[in-house]
Formats: C-alpha cells, structure tokens, sequence
C-alpha cells in the first residue's frame, strides 16, 4: 500500500518525463487525481504551509536544477515575473555598450539595432541633430566593442 510521501523518504515517488519529480500526497488540495504531485510544491507546502496558486504564481528553483528540490533551492513567484526574470540575461545579453559620438554618454542598445542607420553612434535623436547641425555627422561610429561598430 502507498504511504504519503514524507521528506524523510525524499527519493520515493518517480521522474516525470518533463524531468520533475513527482510523489504521492493525495491530501494535498491540488494533488492531481492519481494523488501524485510535483515534489517542490510538497515542499514548500509542508515548509510553509501554503498551497501555490498556479498558474498565478509558481516556484522557481534557483540553481535551474527542476528536479532539485531542496527548500533552500526553491523560490515563490509571481508567473509573469519569473518569465521575465529567466528572459533578463538573454535580453541582456542581446545588448551592447555604446559612447555617444555628441555628448560622450555612455548608453546600452540592442545589438540588432545596430543595422539602423545612426544608431548606436548617439544616445537619442536630440544628441544625432546636435551633430548634424555641427556638420559632423559624417564621424565614423564610436562603440566600446569592435564587433559592433557601425559605418555610416
Ligand atoms: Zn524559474
Ligand atoms: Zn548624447
């Protein structure tokens, strides 16, 4: 016959195919009807004493190991921000560093916008009139990274 699940049986129970570990609590409010549940949400049921309300919010394993699900590895939030927050370092990552040829400020654009014409040479349209009233618009484009310089 099958016991709840207990921390202290941590590995009884199954890898689902998503790679979460399930075990059985049927007394748990959201157990699914086979009485199976994802182990994290367990965890921080029998921890904190709250059911998450999916999909508002969800648990978020810091380590990125979804199987690892350790209290200290596990993290409420918000649905929205989570999506955001795992999208961050991509976003990031999709930005690049750049000195404006007008004010000399250091500003950030995202590297595909780099194609555009005068961009990543001023940090707003302000600073790109300045210099074409000056005449020196026709100034090869200053960036921090070679990669991304950009010809006029
Ligand atoms: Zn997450
Ligand atoms: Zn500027």
């Amino acid at each position: 016959m099958l016991l709840p699940w207990t921390m202290g049986h941590w590995d009884t129970g199954y890898l689902d195919n998503r790679g979460y570990f399930r075990v059985y609590r049927p007394d748990y409010p959201r157990a699914y009807g086979s009485g199976y549940t994802k182990r994290y949400y367990i965890v921080w049921w029998l921890n904190t004493g709250e059911v998450i309300d999916t999909p508002r919010y969800i648990i978020h394993h810091k380590n990125g190991n979804k199987s690892d699900d350790r209290f200290d590895n596990l993290e409420k939030k918000e649905h929205g921000q989570h999506t955001l927050d795992h999208n961050k370092p991509r976003m990031e990552a999709a930005r690049t560093e750049c000195i404006c040829n007008t004010c000399g400020v250091l500003f950030h654009i995202k590297r595909h916008r780099l194609k555009e014409k005068g961009r990543g040479s001023y940090c707003s349209q302000q600073c790109y009139k300045i210099k074409r009233l000056l005449g020196g618009i026709k100034d090869e484009a200053h960036t921090l990274h070679r990669s991304s310089r950009v010809h006029f």
